[in-house]
């Protein structure tokens, strides 16, 4: 059976990871999260590997996540996020006075909203969606058992949590959901956040000085 591939890709302005996923052998590709400008990035991998993008999945609306989705977008390819983020997707530039100068703010049109428990298909493979608030009302993060790795937003980082001080962000919030959403997860389980280095359920739990275990 084939396998998934994918590749971890680090994006401007200010160093955001978005994750290219795709089925080995297949044409189609999904993308998770779309900093601004990813497209010039994106498009030449996309070629290069003779893929397609099919849909983008988009961890949480903050415009570093999602600022360069509009231009990707084709056709009828389908784009994720969870409502509670209806706000920062649809009019991002509500968090104009939190980013760069000059930046150019796209809003997205979310074709299919997700929520906590829901079952994606990844090339084959199930994903679990797992609602995390707290860095914002709408982060999600998308688990795959099979593969042993979740893809977590700005949920947690290595070392680190996603910051609470921006609109809607609560750290009570975002304590539990990384208690009881993630910290629950296989110790083994890969987690890939949007800023930064990758880590382990275990490693977090150990170590992580914001949320210890
Ligand atoms: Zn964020």
């Amino acid at each position: 059976m084939s396998d998934l591939q994918f590749q971890k890709i680090e994006l401007g302005p200010i160093g955001t990871n978005a994750f290219l996923v795709w089925e080995e052998n297949g044409a189609d590709a999904i993308l998770i999260d779309a900093p601004p400008e990813a497209k010039a990035t994106i498009a030449p991998i996309l070629t290069s590997r003779g893929l397609k993008l099919s849909a983008l999945w988009l961890t949480h609306g903050h415009w570093d996540h999602m600022a360069g989705a509009a231009e990707l977008v084709e056709g009828e390819m389908s784009v994720l996020g969870h409502k509670d983020d209806l706000q920062l997707f649809e009019n991002p530039q509500c968090m104009s006075s939190f980013a760069m100068p000059g930046m150019n703010f796209q809003p997205v049109k979310i074709t299919q909203w997700i929520s906590d428990g829901d079952k994606l298909d990844l090339f084959g493979k199930e994903v679990d969606v797992l609602h995390v608030p707290g860095h914002c009302p709408g982060n999600v993060a998308f688990h795959v058992p099979s593969k042993n790795c979740c893809f977590v937003g700005d949920a947690i980082f290595a070392g680190s949590i996603g910051r609470t001080d921006l609109p809607g962000g609560d750290f009570a919030t975002l304590e539990k959901s990384i208690r009881d959403k993630l910290y629950c997860l296989p110790g083994e389980t890969s987690l890939h956040p949007g800023h930064g280095p990758d880590s382990t359920v275990d490693r977090e739990m150990a170590t992580n000085p914001f949320v210890p275990a």
